[in-house]
């Protein structure tokens, strides 16, 4: 009987050079990443049988879980089906299955998600509901037809795992000060930059959260959202669908009507729905949102390129708030290291000599990555009247930068690097995170 699964040896750092054998061979897992999906194809049973479908999805999901994956990747590469979790916004390898089993995983996870079983050529999304055998979570079903096959990407929502608590999210005192602040007004606009997994929608749910907290059944809040990640309870929460031209402008100006009193707009990507964000910030309500941009300050720029006026900006943008996640070390195997020669000298020699250079060594407790849990690196850029002046002269978003700098901002690597400096992450995971060009 053949072997059924390979993997890639465990500290493998060169992922490149990583070749598939045709036949994969199953090879030891260690510590905390022994997996039940290779338990299971290993077993007598299925080495006689061959697995069942659906046990081995339950099993895939189960290890995804287990390990606190935030979404699961499975992709047919050139010699095996790869299948990766992502730990911590990081990809790292579950197991490789044989390329056969392609057809028969995906039909499974379309069943679970109610997708066309026979469509293999088209884009599917839809979502499997919390079942107790996969641990009470949803997934979001996500296949993509790619040339080798169909690749599924599944994205674990955990409802008991979520906590919308802004005193957790991390921040700096001042951070939290600032944007509890800005959230405190009863009007303005709000907006948060950072790619996707940056943790917006946790920070903006954790705010949301803040003001019902605060106001009780006396507040009205309305969210256009796309999706709608958790359901929050005394939330008026829109999904927008633009199969049937539900879109973001048409949810927000219908909105307006109702005059809620706080409204979150998922992601403003659109000259209109920039405009009415704007609009409604200007009008009495607090607007929410997030908005592409590299650099907090870099939003003026973004959203004047959208066609609106600058003065609009200065007068309804009370706040910008970028955001990142960084990888923690681990409690268990951290000791002190030298960062990378390249790194250490875009420092200056007092950080070099007040820092505490610590990294994670890799153990059981981090499955050999060194790292266990993030937290967030901010940028908080509050609109006083110094930088309300600035973006009335559009100035260039560098020297909008330095302004802010100037007004007291931390840029996310200046954040970034006191927890570098109080040994809490590693200067190569603030590189990774950060842009250097943000230096
Ligand atoms: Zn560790």
């Amino acid at each position: 009987m053949r072997a059924l699964i390979g993997r890639i040896p465990p500290g493998s750092k060169n992922f490149l050079a990583f070749k598939p054998a045709h036949r994969p061979t199953l090879s030891a897992t260690k510590g905390k990443s022994v997996s039940e999906t290779a338990a299971y194809l290993e077993s007598e049973e299925v080495q006689k049988r061959g697995p069942e479908t659906g046990t081995l999805v339950t099993h895939l999901v189960g290890d995804a879980i287990r390990s606190g994956a935030s979404d699961i990747h499975i992709e047919p590469w050139e010699n095996s089906l790869c299948v990766r979790i992502r730990l911590n916004g990081v990809l790292r390898e579950l197991i490789h299955l044989p390329l056969d089993y392609m057809e028969k995983i995906s039909g499974r996870f379309k069943v679970m998600a109610n997708l066309v079983s026979y469509q293999t050529g088209l884009p599917q999304e839809g979502h499997a509901p919390a079942d107790p055998d996969l641990g009470g979570v949803e997934l979001r079903v996500s296949v993509f037809p790619t040339v080798r096959g169909e690749k599924i990407v599944v994205r674990i929502f955990d409802p008991t795992n979520r906590s919308f608590d802004i005193a957790q999210l991390g921040f700096e005192t001042a951070t939290l000060d600032a944007f509890l602040h800005i959230i405190s007004r009863p009007n303005g606009l709000i907006l948060l930059t950072g790619p996707t997994g940056s943790g917006k929608t946790t920070a903006i749910y954790a705010a949301l959260c803040h003001l019902i907290a605060k106001h009780g059944t006396t507040i009205s809040i309305a969210t256009v959202e796309d999706p709608v990640e958790f359901n929050l309870p005394m939330v008026s929460q829109a999904q927008v669908n633009s199969a049937q031209n539900f879109t973001y402008p048409i949810a927000l100006r219908s909105l307006m009507r109702q005059d809620p009193q706080v409204i979150m707009v998922g992601e403003i990507r659109d000259a209109e729905t920039a405009a009415i964000a704007v609009q409604a910030g200007l009008t009495g309500h607090l607007v929410i949102s997030t908005i592409h941009s590299g650099m907090a300050a870099g939003t003026f720029a973004r959203l004047i390129n959208m066609n609106i006026e600058p003065f609009l900006l200065a007068s309804s943008i009370s706040g910008v708030l970028g955001l990142r996640l960084v990888r923690l070390n681990c409690p268990d195997c951290s000791a002190p290291y030298s960062p990378e020669p390249g790194l250490m000298a875009t420092l200056s020699e007092e950080v070099i000599s007040a820092a505490k250079f610590t990294a994670g060594q890799g153990c059981e407790e981090c499955f050999d990555t060194g790292y266990v849990g993030r937290v967030a690196v901010t940028e908080m850029l509050t609109v006083n009247d110094v930088i309300r002046e600035a973006i009335l002269q559009k100035l260039p978003t560098g020297e909008l930068a330095d302004i802010a700098i100037g007004q007291g901002m931390q840029t996310l690597w200046q954040n970034g690097l006191r927890r570098v400096i109080k040994g809490e992450t590693t200067l190569e995971e603030m590189a990774r995170v950060v842009a250097i060009d943000q230096l």
